[in-house]
């Protein structure tokens, strides 16, 4: 007998199943579908990321519901738009034999009314965002008082989003007699909230270890100077010519950014976060689909969920905050059986975090070197070679082939292979030809090859009693002062102020983009501080402008200057839009190197 039908599912699931042509059951699938067929209990189901936890409740939740009545049912609340879209699709597909089934998805960014509509012909089950669906409840264009099955999925993303407050109101609209199935990948302290609030004691069902990443994926990093980050980033992709791979960084801003240069030294990338546009962002998900793109530049939460199979390469561009979103990102490697690698590129005072990811994961890092130009030289003409090798001969050549070949007529194959490679090899050869080593080594000082001359130290009176750690300061100077990526460092986050550098080169910026600096009606003061030993001698506050005055610059909080995103000038003026996807990279040859890279100029001159 057919593993699902052993389940419990109705003919008509299992045929949709050997359809779509899952074979044996998922383990979360296993443990749940008979459970949630069986009783109208709540649960709490924790499984990683690309473990089937949509099978999981959508053939539960298709089996039980009533086809026949119009009214809705069954309630899925998911945090992006893009999972809601995914889950939509997948309940219609699992669906497509159930004659009369309505699956309406409900999110931002799209015609409310043309969705109330599909809600009022009569939908079983609603597909939602949080924040849409709220306003369509409020609005009075959905009603949800008669749902019998509410799902939370990504439960934990939800939260981290902080749709906490969101989701309960939406439930408060809903009966209370109804079965909640809670599924996530994580169980943080608010996800035990929330079950604890809106459960009645629920069935757990845990897969795997609670937080372990998929078998499939090896990890590594890549220990190098904090400003070689984007460096070794593309050596990454240079060395690896089939890459098909997601990038994180931990700010909407990098990410664009990151996105930005990859596309202006040639690459195949795109960047996908929250400050685009519903379209921008579509358009960047559909090229991604069909590997128009290869490197997706991604935040956390736009990525979640992201079901792209095939994807070959993780990139931690940076290291999320959160030590467990860490699995969420490798998760996107790995699966459907296949094999991963999630790399990670982390500078010296991040390293001991590699330490706390593994205890996380429960495997080891592996550390690799950072391939040297000569290796991406001969990765390359091996992947040309093979390239050759199996193309397919186009006879439209034909025509020209007797001039062709008269021209090579004294030519031996040898000597004519030799040729043919050296025009590529010569061009990538003399790009990398001069490259340094990127890696940094463990022992060495941890000055990051910054000298001190060319460097100035700021007293900030602002720390962590205002909420800030030593990457959210870094994010807010980097964000306010419109610096780039690495141009802060050495910072230092004491209770009620803080310390950070920059090169001498921004310092007149610095200060005076913070003469008269205001956030949240309190003033925010910058001042060059000479020694490290008068560190000491600060009190906290000590920095405080006494002084009052200058409204002009209150209203200069970071999202004024940060939201401009999408298609946005870059630091030298020129546009450059990320979103225009399906450029080929390296498009005259596979072979080119991929522009200014380690030798970018407009790079070299903003260090100065
Ligand atoms: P999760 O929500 O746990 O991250 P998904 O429900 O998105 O995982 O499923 C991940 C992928 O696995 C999807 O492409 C889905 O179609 C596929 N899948 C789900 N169940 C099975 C199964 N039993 N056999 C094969 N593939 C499956
Ligand atoms: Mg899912």
């Amino acid at each position: 007998m057919n593993a699902f039908k052993q389940l419990g599912l109705e003919d008509h699931l299992v045929q949709a199943i050997t359809d779509i042509g899952f074979e044996t059951p998922s383990e979360v699938q296993e443990k749940t579908i008979p459970l949630l067929l069986d009783q109208d209990s709540d649960l709490v189901a924790l499984a990683q990321t690309g473990t089937g936890k949509t099978a999981a409740f959508g053939f539960p939740m298709l089996q039980k519901i009533d086809i026949n009545s119009r009214t809705t049912q069954g309630l899925i609340l998911s945090p992006t738009r893009e999972l809601c879209l995914q889950i939509t699709n997948e309940m219609k597909l699992y669906g497509k034999h159930c004659k009369g089934l309505n699956v309406t998805a409900i999110y931002g960014g799209a015609s409310i009314t043309d969705q109330a509509n599909q809600v009022k012909r009569g939908a079983q089950i609603i597909v939602a965002t949080p924040g849409r669906m709220k306003d369509m409840i409020s609005r009075r264009l959905v009603d949800i008082s008669k749902i019998e099955y509410a799902v939370l999925d990504e439960a934990d993303e939800m939260l981290n989003m902080g749709f906490f407050e969101d989701i309960t109101e939406i439930l408060s609209y809903t009966p209370k007699e109804k079965s909640t199935w809670l599924f996530s990948a994580t169980m943080p302290k608010e996800v035990s909230l929330i079950a604890k609030k809106f459960m009645n004691s629920p069935t757990e069902v845990t897969v795997g270890h609670k937080n372990m990443g998929s078998k499939n994926v090896s990890h590594e990093y890549f220990l190098v100077g904090a400003r070689d980050r984007y460096r070794a980033l593309k050596r990454l992709a240079d060395a690896n010519p089939e890459i098909f791979s997601v990038i994180f960084c931990r700010t909407k801003r990098d990410t664009q950014k990151v996105a930005e240069q990859l596309i202006e030294d040639g690459y195949s990338a795109g960047a996908l976060h929250g400050d685009l546009s519903q379209n921008q962002r579509d358009v960047v998900m559909k090229s991604f689909r069909a590997k128009q793109i290869q490197m997706l530049v991604a935040t956390d939460v736009a990525a979640r969920g992201i079901d792209v199979d095939d994807i070959t390469h993780v990139i931690n561009y940076q290291l999320p905050d959160e030590i467990e979103t860490y699995t969420h990102r490798s998760g996107r490697t790995g699966r459907a059986g296949k094999s991963g690698i999630s790399m990670v590129i982390v500078s010296k005072s991040e390293v001991r975090k590699i330490k706390s990811i593994e205890r996380i994961i429960q495997k080891e890092f592996i550390k690799k070197e950072v391939p040297s130009g000569m290796e991406i030289c001969e990765v390359q003409l091996k992947a040309l070679a093979n390239k050759i090798h199996d193309t397919e001969i186009n006879h439209e050549i034909d025509p020209y082939l007797n001039d062709i070949n008269t021209l090579f007529e004294d030519v031996t194959k040898d000597e004519l292979i030799k040729k043919f490679f050296s025009v590529e090899f010569t061009r990538f050869f003399n790009y990398y030809k001069k490259s340094k080593d990127l890696n940094t080594q463990s022992n060495s000082s941890h000055d990051e090859g910054r000298s001190n001359d060319n460097s100035t130290r700021f007293f900030i009176n602002i720390g962590s009693k205002d909420g800030y750690d030593w990457m959210k300061l870094k994010d807010f100077l980097r964000d306010t002062l419109q610096l780039n990526q690495d141009d802060v460092y050495k910072v230092d986050v004491k209770d009620s102020f803080a310390f950070f550098n920059t090169d001498v080169a921004h310092k007149d910026k610095v200060l005076e983009f913070f003469t008269d600096f205001k956030q949240d009606g309190r003033f925010i003061n910058v001042e060059i501080t000479e020694k490290k030993s008068r560190d000491r001698n600060r009190g906290g506050g000590g920095g405080r402008r006494s002084g009052g005055v200058g409204y002009g610059g209150g209203g200069r909080g970071r999202n004024d200057r940060s939201r401009n995103s999408g298609s946005r000038s870059d630091s030298r003026g020129r546009r450059s839009d990320s979103n225009s996807s399906g450029r080929s990279p390296r498009r005259s040859s596979d072979f080119k190197p991929s522009g200014g890279g380690d030798f970018s100029r407009a790079r070299k001159s903003r260090r100065k």
